[in-house]
């Protein structure tokens, strides 16, 4: 039965399967013993094999071992988990913050203590799996808006049932398309109304904004937002996510949040790691300054090549191609070529909108974009994608 299920996905060109990296660096990767330019990491900042990142996760491990061996609030919190949050707190200017297993852990634990069953919320079509997973998991009724779509989201709570407890939400940077949530407006319509706003800032943290504080540090909205979502494994180079906000906000996710109660805590390693790694966001805005420089000239030689991309607004370069199949020729094309750039299909995005997602970082050379710009040219003129 499940060999006919996958049959009937490989029919309609969407079948997944994993590929291995035999070694990597930022900006490259060994696949089948081929050294390929990487195009395809959320790495967004080099951090993930840092020096200084790197020695402070060997030392952390000498000193407390591999695994936490246990949940937080049972045995698990060790002295960098502590820190940790509060390094977060600061950094988000905020007097609190926890830390979870991941992104999708953070989602499915803190939408369902935020919301309940008698609530409502109104989240965007494109939000990421793990926030729509976390909506359904509430109980609260869960209406769709059109992508960005501030009108559909004001009509919406103009019609709902004023008495129950309202939560918008969006990501802060949208994973598949690299554009921008209308957070002015959103957290205006959210104050008119009496809602709260939950923003999944996975891809904006350490990315945008000039202090590398996010999405809502990019709209200068920090004092409007409470409490801000974020993960750790993309520009911060290693694993896990953080919640902050107000200290009552957080005592109670403590308290509540299913995935922070009942999951092991993450390895201390990875903790003392991402302070590290937080140091360096905080410390050297040149990184930063380098992923926009890198950012605006690749967007810039993909639309001169007449590229259809996305409303990207991040270092997240969608090319839309459309068809499944004609998505899949091109990306083992750009392989054949040397540029590692997955194809993307549903479900992870809507049917007829297959991309090839390039994702550019601190640390690609100026060559390797330039060679990168190449393979794209000639994998986009052989499939006919311009
Ligand atoms: N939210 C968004 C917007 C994401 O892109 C991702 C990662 N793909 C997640 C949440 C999940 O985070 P993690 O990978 O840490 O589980």
């Amino acid at each position: 039965m499940f060999q006919q299920r996958l049959d009937d996905l490989a029919h309609r060109s969407l079948l997944r399967r994993l590929r291995t990296i035999e070694s990597a660096s930022d900006a490259a990767v060994t696949i089948d013993g081929r050294s390929l330019i990487l195009m395809a990491s959320n790495n967004y900042l080099g951090l993930a094999a840092h020096p200084a990142v790197k020695r402070a996760a060997i030392q952390a491990i000498e000193r407390y071992g591999v695994g936490a061996g246990a949940a937080r609030l049972v045995s698990g919190t060790l002295p960098p988990h502590e820190e940790l949050e509060s390094e977060l707190a600061k950094f988000k200017g905020t007097e609190a913050a926890l830390v979870f297993g991941s992104g999708y852990l953070a989602n499915l634990g803190v939408i369902p203590a935020l919301i309940g069953a008698d609530g409502q919320i109104f989240a965007d079509r494109l939000c990421h799996a793990s926030l729509i997973d976390g909506c359904r998991l509430s109980g609260a009724s869960l209406r769709v808006y059109r992508h960005n779509d501030v009108e559909h989201v004001k009509s919406l709570l103009a019609k709902r049932r004023t008495a129950r407890e309202t939560l918008i939400v969006t990501d802060g940077v949208f994973s598949m398309d690299g554009d921008l949530a209308p957070l002015p407006d959103l957290i205006g319509l959210a104050d008119r109304y009496g809602a709260q706003l939950f923003v999944d800032d996975a891809h904006g943290t350490g990315v945008m904004g000039a202090q590398g504080r996010g999405t809502v540090e990019h709209f200068g909205l920090e004092d409007r937002v409470p409490f801000h979502m974020g993960t750790l494994g993309k520009a911060l180079g290693t694993s896990g996510a953080y919640v902050a906000g107000p200290a009552a906000v957080i005592t109670y996710l403590i308290n509540t949040a299913r995935t922070f109660l009942f999951a092991t805590a993450p390895p201390p390693a990875t903790a003392a790691a991402t302070i590290a790694a937080l140091q360096i966001v905080r410390t050297d805005p040149a990184r930063r300054a380098r992923l926009w420089e890198n950012r605006h000239y690749l967007f810039a030689g993909l639309t001169r090549l007449g590229f259809r991309l996305t409303d990207s607004a991040s270092p997240i370069l969608p090319i839309v191609v459309g068809d499944a199949q004609k998505t899949i020729a091109m990306a083992d094309r750009l392989l054949d070529l040397g540029v590692y750039a997955p194809a993307i299909r549903p479900p992870t995005v809507p049917k007829e909108t297959s991309r090839i997602r390039a994702t550019v970082t601190s640390e690609h050379s100026r060559t390797q974009l330039d060679q990168a710009l190449a393979a794209f040219e000639q994998a986009g003129r052989e499939q006919g994608v311009i």
